[in-house]
């Protein structure tokens, strides 16, 4: 086995086994011999010996030291992949400008309910398309609440001519940003037998295959291993293994080609893994059902982060292939009304790739329009707080503020005038005075077209 491999090795077991952390500090070779890690401890210790300080040299490359830094360098790179392809800015700003400006207003109002910097690590992807319905995995974590697997969309001549079809519209209107897309949402995608044909398609389209995460990867070690075969080395996020166990992490390291995972990513989910999970979905089902014992858990184990409360990943286009449903949908915070932490703003149905390419047209000129209408009936957010501070009238939640800056109106009137968005008013209804602040509140995200 490669250095890379057994790096990558180091790398999963510092993130997923408590034990492991603990035995490093005691005896770190035998540690490593006990996993069959085939590494120098000593060679290594700046990057497992954390309480040292040298994580982040070692993390980004600087001064690396030996063979050993030089193949841990490697597996950090590769796993930062995923991260690499979604943060490239270009790609966002290449969908038509409806859609961009659409989505700077979901993010601007997910501010006032999250904060910027939490709505920022958002994904933002542009679609998500499941190619089964529900899923199999029946993971406790789930934060989209997925349900119970009912089929798969089967790969017929007809069914993946409607596939590219349904793809060329989505790419007509994002552009490069149309990469961002990926094949699955409360779905997995190996339960899809076929799944890497229709991979193979997206990477024909749009020039790179989608991210394949899957929770299944040793259920069905067959299909992961053609998708790893056929993406681990062409342009796209890769594919990435959520691992719920540490026995899960044993068969994945016993059954797939060591120097393959290399190119993985792995989301660490297990107990004493160091990654958060939402609070959204399965996960709060299971959270409300035991408050105490779930926030034990979560202060024993570090592993819930209860502000944490949506996946946070997908603003735009939701289709089911299976059910033939697409939704445009934007992530809220979980709540009673809405425990997936999904909100969907509108819904529809459709038989071919047509019926999709009217669906994102409407949206375009309704939905995503960047101006307001005399019929919009609009509300403020209801979290968000009206005050008068220093002399500025500002809307606040405890995570975001925006200033409004008039001189031409008195403070008196701003605060009366804003205040009437709590119950609600028509646009044309407004005084023409007001129309240029009432569309700068309404692209900050503070106010929302509820017809
Ligand atoms: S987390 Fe993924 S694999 Fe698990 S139930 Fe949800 S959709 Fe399925």
């Amino acid at each position: 086995m490669s250095l890379p491999a057994n790096a990558k090795k180091l790398v999963e077991y510092v993130m997923m086994d408590e034990k492991f952390r603990h035995e490093l500090m005691i005896d770190p070779q035998r540690a490593f011999d006990e996993r069959a890690i085939a590494l120098s401890a000593e060679n290594t210790s700046r990057y497992w010996n954390m309480s040292k300080g040298n994580f982040n040299d070692v993390y980004f490359g600087t001064n690396l030291l030996n063979d050993e830094e030089r193949a841990l360098f490697q597996v950090f790179q590769s796993t930062m992949r995923v991260h690499q392809f979604y943060y490239d800015n270009d790609r966002f700003t290449s969908a038509s400008p409806e859609f961009r400006q659409w989505r700077s207003r979901m993010m601007r109002r997910n501010y006032f309910m999250m904060g910027e910097k939490r709505t920022k690590m958002s994904l933002l992807l542009p679609f998500g398309i499941e190619l089964s319905d529900g899923c199999s995995g029946g993971c406790w974590f789930c934060g989209v609440g997925a349900q119970k697997y009912n089929g798969y969309y089967p790969n017929t001549p007809e069914n993946l001519e409607n596939f590219k079809q349904i793809l060329t519209h989505l790419k007509h209107q994002l552009n490069q940003n149309a990469q961002n897309g990926f094949l699955y949402f409360a779905s997995d995608p190996l339960d899809h037998p076929e799944y890497h044909l229709f991979s193979q398609i997206f990477y024909d389209i749009n020039g790179a295959h989608p991210a394949c995460t899957t929770a299944l990867s040793d259920k069905h070690p067959d299909r992961a291993q053609r998708v790893m075969d056929m993406i681990n080395h062409l342009p796209g996020p890769g594919v990435r293994f959520s691992v719920y166990s540490l026995r899960q992490l044993d068969n994945i390291f016993a059954t797939f080609n060591n120097d393959d995972l290399v190119h993985v990513s792995f989301a660490q989910l297990a107990k004493g893994s160091t990654l958060t999970v939402a609070n959204s979905g399965h996960a709060r089902r299971r959270f409300l059902h035991n408050p105490e014992r779930a926030k034990q858990e979560a202060e024993k184990l570090e592993l819930i982060d209860f502000s944490h409360e949506s996946i946070n990943c997908l603003f735009g286009y939701l289709l089911n292939m299976v059910r033939g449903t697409i939704s445009l949908v934007v992530p809220v915070n979980s709540s009673d009304d809405n425990p997936d932490g999904i909100e969907f703003l509108a819904k529809g149905t459709f038989k071919n790739a047509d019926d999709v390419a009217n669906f994102i047209e409407t949206m375009r000129t309704t939905i995503m329009r960047n101006h307001l209408i005399a019929t919009d009936h609009l509300k403020l957010q209801a979290n968000i707080n009206i005050i008068n501070e220093n002399g500025l009238v500002k809307l606040t939640t405890p995570h975001h503020q925006l200033r409004l800056i008039a001189p031409q109106f008195t403070l008196a009137e701003m605060m009366e005038f804003v205040g009437q968005f709590r119950n609600g008013l028509v646009f044309q209804d407004i005084d023409p005075k007001w129309h240029e602040l009432t569309h700068y509140i309404w692209r900050n995200g503070a106010i929302e077209i509820r017809n």
